[in-house]
């Protein structure tokens, strides 16, 4: 709704109050401090700018990625494009890996920093807080500009030009998220012709729909009341998680309530770190830092690393704990990670972008014609890659051995895959054996890939 922002600090759930030391109910009382820096300003790179930088680079990476393959399903090609290798729907195999590999890693990211994901990462939030800031610089504008209208004429003129905006920002959404799915240019030609009828267009239409009802209504709800993340936090942290809580040793909170009104999910911190809402995104220590700077404090609101381990930073602690690894348990976890990032690594270098496949074709073991023996073999080509390349076959082993192809020099255009069947012929009294091992080479260029198939030549089993 236009005007709410989050859920209210009434309604906040403290799900998992691994102990009530830190946990203060209000009403506190006010203290008296004296203020002996009225001007005290934050660094200048505060939890608030590092989040906004972190959300601009992530706008982009969510912008560009469909474009340039970095991640990417094709679902009408059947295919999935990662880290700029074009992966076919039949090497399921490293599908599935890399899937695995990118769920564990943000399994391990939850565990290590709590939900750093939700606070500097999650497009649902960049976009939700995206949408709030515009709804306030639009209410600011409106009340400044046409001060001499009524209070309901303004209330309407912030709507329709809140609502005109963030509709054709979630045509925009609608599109780059379609385009993880379909390819965006064909995407692109869907849009500018209306097309709502066709699997892609009905597609970009619904998620258009509800783009703007989750960016217009829903907002940060979605974070505690559809996301089950926020909930599977709750069983991926421990005690070493990262949180971010509320320490006043002196009881010197001056009550200024900042802390509150800062927040996006409009929780109050000090009541306990361990509340569903909270997404770690560290605006309510900045709030309280510039309070208590005034009055020559630091913040009450810190990270850390679990209720009762020390703060982020701490610089008395070796490099490995002040990053994370504070136990066995993380370590494990990161070798888990470098064993898979290694062997999916390994599994794409190996990988050749010109598949071939060639089996025998026994359908007949063999025929005889023009004093030669002729044995049928059936290949599969296909150009995983993004250029044109020509494959090329030859035998080895097998003398005096002829391929029977239109060309032995096929050319095949990027994505096309072709199956074909050739055969191989020798001279009728060249192979003593009946049954023969021998090689066929495909070679691909310009890749310069090369694959080998072990075969078997089949001759008649009494010679003429
Ligand atoms: S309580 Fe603080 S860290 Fe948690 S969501 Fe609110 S502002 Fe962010
Ligand atoms: S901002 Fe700091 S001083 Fe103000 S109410 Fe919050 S914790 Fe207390």
């Amino acid at each position: 709704m236009l005007g709410e922002v989050g859920p209210t600090a009434k309604n906040s759930t403290v799900v998992a109050e691994k102990s009530n030391d830190n946990v203060k109910k209000s009403p506190r009382p006010r203290k008296k401090l004296p203020v002996v820096n009225k001007d005290f300003q934050l660094e200048k790179y505060n939890w608030h700018r590092l989040r906004r930088i972190i959300h601009f680079l992530c706008f982009l990476i969510f912008v560009t990625l469909p474009f340039f393959n970095v991640m990417r399903f094709d679902i009408p090609r059947a295919r999935f494009y990662f880290a700029g290798f074009e992966l076919w729907i039949n090497e399921f195999a490293i599908i599935f890996f890399s899937m695995l590999f990118l769920m564990f890693v943000i399994t391990a990211v939850s565990m290590l920093y709590g939900r750093v994901y939700c606070g500097y990462l999650c497009p649902q939030m960049i976009f939700s807080e995206a949408s709030i800031n515009l709804e306030e610089k639009v209410k600011t504008f409106i009340n400044k500009k046409f001060a001499k209208q009524s209070i309901k004429v303004r209330s309407w003129m912030n709507r329709i030009v809140v609502y005109a905006v963030l509709g054709l920002a979630s045509i925009f959404l609608a599109f780059v998220f379609i385009s993880y799915f379909i390819e965006p240019r064909d995407l692109f030609w869907r849009l500018v012709s209306f097309d709502v009828v066709t699997a892609g267009g009905f597609a970009g239409a619904v998620v258009t729909l509800l783009t703007f009802a989750d960016f217009a209504f829903l907002r940060q709800k979605f974070c505690t009341t559809v996301c089950p993340y926020g909930y599977l936090q709750g069983i991926l942290g421990d005690d070493n998680t990262l949180v971010v809580q509320y320490r006043d040793p002196e009881e010197i909170c001056v009550e200024c309530k900042k802390c509150v009104r800062v927040c996006h999910m409009g929780i109050d911190i000090r009541n306990s770190p361990y509340q569903i809402e909270c997404i770690h995104c560290g605006e309510c220590i900045d709030a309280c830092k510039l309070i208590m700077g005034k009055f020559g404090k630091d913040t009450l609101i810190h990270y850390a690393w679990g209720e009762k381990g020390e703060l982020l930073g701490d610089k008395t602690k070796k490099w490995y704990q002040r990053i994370g690894l504070r136990d066995v348990k993380r370590f494990g976890v990161f070798a888990i990670i470098l064993v898979y990032g290694t062997s999916l690594a390994v599994a794409l270098s190996l990988r050749h972008n010109v598949l071939v496949y060639v089996a025998p074709n026994r359908a007949t073991m063999y025929r005889e014609a023009d004093g030669r023996v002729y044995n049928a073999f059936r290949m599969t080509l296909a150009n995983r890659g993004g250029k044109d390349q020509t494959v090329t076959l030859s035998t080895a082993d097998l003398p005096d051995a002829k391929l029977t192809l239109p060309s032995n020099e096929i050319v095949l255009k990027a994505g096309e895959s072709v199956q074909q069947e050739f055969e191989i012929s020798v001279p009728a009294n060249s192979l003593p054996e009946q049954v023969n091992h021998f090689e066929i080479r495909s070679a691909a260029a310009p890749d310069n890939t090369t694959d080998v198939f072990k075969e078997t030549f089949i001759m008649p089993q009494e010679k003429k």
